[in-house]
């Protein structure tokens, strides 16, 4: 028989980890389905600024101690991959590839993933030298060469981390105008990188793994590097696949349209984090919107 409980949490990245420890204190019965591993992003990077209180803290550290908080709780993550969502009734039908469950409301909280580079050769390589997180993979190419390709501080940064690791660094910044300036005098001072402004990628090259990449710009054409590895870091793309069914909850971009407390024009049917459109996408907003829209849900779970 299907398991049904008062609300489905998707995704345990901080947004929905705070929610399940919200849902749970008010006394509501929970699914919290996470994909991967919880924490979210924050397994994907170094050092947590920005969260009052706490001076440079350790991102995995922190999801740490939010998964730690949940499970003196008793609150289970379950595993499983959300592909779809349907409204029966008053009643809504979560489709995980590991099972199905029924619940009177859900919490969307699938936050962003990275923008695939969609050039020949990245999809085929990917796990295969080419990654899209150096705090993640970085280690595997210690004293190799590597390329980041990305015009943003998040790519500086990226680049920055990768230096410390690998033998050489190429930075390719398609959009110059978007890099910060001080990002790149830092850049610039380290022996280990060579920065290209204004290159596009064009191949990745290599049959099993990753040999090199193939790029252009308007003054030199086009270019080859031999490489180990690439770290495109392009932006982020919303989560939003379990939502297929309700367009009308998308923006043009996918991410999904609810106000500060998560409510949508579903009844039930919150969204919040990183996947809500014009989030505010640090980690103190997200985890105060888990809290918040816990008091949304007296609205539809009528006992
Ligand atoms: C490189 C980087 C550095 C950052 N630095 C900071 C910082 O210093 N300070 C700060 O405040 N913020 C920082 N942020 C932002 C912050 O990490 C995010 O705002 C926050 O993690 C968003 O939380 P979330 O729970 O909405 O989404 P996420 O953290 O993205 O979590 C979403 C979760 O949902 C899961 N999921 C996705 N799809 C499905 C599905 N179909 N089924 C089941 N589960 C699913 C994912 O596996 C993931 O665990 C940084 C972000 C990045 C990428």
């Amino acid at each position: 028989m299907m398991q049904q409980v008062d609300v489905i949490i998707v995704g345990a990245g901080p947004a929905g980890m705070s929610a399940a420890l919200a849902a749970h204190q008010v006394g509501y019965s929970l699914i919290l389905l996470e994909k991967s591993m919880p924490g979210g992003k924050l397994n994907t990077y170094q050092t947590l600024e920005g969260f009052p209180g706490y001076e440079h803290v350790s991102a995995q550290q922190f999801g740490l101690d939010l998964y730690d908080a949940l499970t003196k709780k008793d609150i289970q993550t379950t595993y499983g991959d959300v592909q779809s969502i349907e409204k029966k009734g008053d009643r809504f039908i979560v489709t995980a590839d590991t099972g199905t469950y029924q619940s009177f409301a859900v919490i969307m909280a699938t936050g962003t993933k990275e923008k695939p580079l969609t050039i020949p050769g990245a999809e085929a390589l990917f796990g295969q030298g080419v990654s899209y997180c150096a705090a993640c993979d970085g280690g595997f190419f210690k004293d190799k060469d590597v390329a980041v390709i990305g015009s943003d501080l998040h790519a500086m940064e990226e680049a920055i981390f990768l230096a410390n690791i690998c033998h050489h660094i190429y930075v390719l910044i398609p959009q110059p105008g978007l890099a910060p300036k001080n990002w790149l005098v830092k850049l610039n001072q380290l022996a280990n990188v060579t920065i290209i402004e204004g290159a596009t990628p064009l191949q990745v090259m290599g049959q099993d793994a990753v040999t090199g990449l193939r790029y252009q710009t308007v003054i030199h054409g086009e270019q080859d590097i031999l490489l180990d590895g690439i770290f495109p870091i392009l932006g982020w793309v919303p989560n939003f696949q379990p939502l297929q069914a309700f367009q009308t909850l998308l923006d043009q971009d996918g991410f999904g349209l609810a106000n500060r407390e998560g409510v949508s024009k579903i009844p039930g049917l919150f969204i919040i984090g990183d996947l809500q459109a014009k989030a505010l996408r640090r980690v103190k907003n997200v985890i105060s919107q888990g809290q918040l829209v816990v008091k949304e849900l007296a609205n539809v779970i009528k006992r």
